[in-house]
């Protein structure tokens, strides 16, 4: 998925763009609120990862404009402020969650992903089709109870499929989730993924509408 990250620390940032990285989500950083403003007003993510604590305005701003706007992307608060009327007012001004600096891996993550599932209004944390589940938390895939090993993007690309049965994601919109700014896009890379996720899950289980897009499950295809 792609992860926008608002933060100004350069040394929380480097390691936590890394260890999103690893996890192989798509993560853009920009380090001031002006740029987080500029940047949420232009692109989609699905999720937004914000410390309050910025130059040039402050996160809480960044939050109620992009609200104000009508964006519903979900938004994770990360903050070295503690204080009870901080959170509420991180949380009253559209947060979803909210963390407080310092933070173990381990919980940003499952904290993303209850965020994205209550987003998506899915109770179920695992991702089901046919004979295929996928757990986003341990990120392991089965096909009729049995494991399939996926690379990392690999993985990403069907779990942005799963994630919204019937949907078309077109090629850019699959990229988009794999490669951050500054990657190179391998041409091709997505046909490639996609072609071994089909001879991993069955030639059928990933379809795709001739020049538009992709998708999973049954059903009309929705754009
Ligand atoms: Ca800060």
């Amino acid at each position: 998925m792609r992860l926008l990250l608002v933060e100004d620390d350069r040394m929380i940032g480097d390691s936590l763009r890394s260890a999103l990285r690893l996890e192989g989500h798509a993560v853009d950083w920009v380090r001031d609120a002006a740029a987080a403003e500029a940047t949420l007003s232009s692109e989609r993510f699905d999720i937004v990862l914000l410390d309050l604590g910025l130059p040039k305005g402050d996160g809480l701003d960044v939050l109620r404009g992009l609200r104000q706007r009508g964006d519903r992307t979900p938004a994770i608060v990360l903050t070295a402020r503690d204080g009870l009327g901080d959170r509420v007012a991180g949380l009253d001004a559209g947060a979803d969650d909210y963390l407080v600096k310092p933070f173990e891996l381990d919980e940003l993550n499952a904290r993303i992903r209850a965020v994205l599932r209550r987003h998506e209004g899915r109770a179920e944390p695992l991702l089901r089709h046919g004979a295929v589940t996928l757990d986003p938390a341990t990120r392991q895939v089965t096909r009729d109870g049995e494991p399939v090993l996926l690379s990392a993007r690999e993985f990403a690309v069907l779990e942005a499929l799963m994630a919204r049965p019937g949907a078309l994601l077109s090629r850019a919109q699959l990229e988009d989730r794999l490669y951050g700014w500054g990657e190179e896009i391998e041409s091709n890379a997505v046909s490639v993924y996609i072609h071994q996720l089909r001879r991993k899950l069955g030639a059928d289980f990933i379809q795709n509408v001739r020049g538009v897009g992709y998708f999973v499950g049954g059903g009309t295809p929705k754009p």
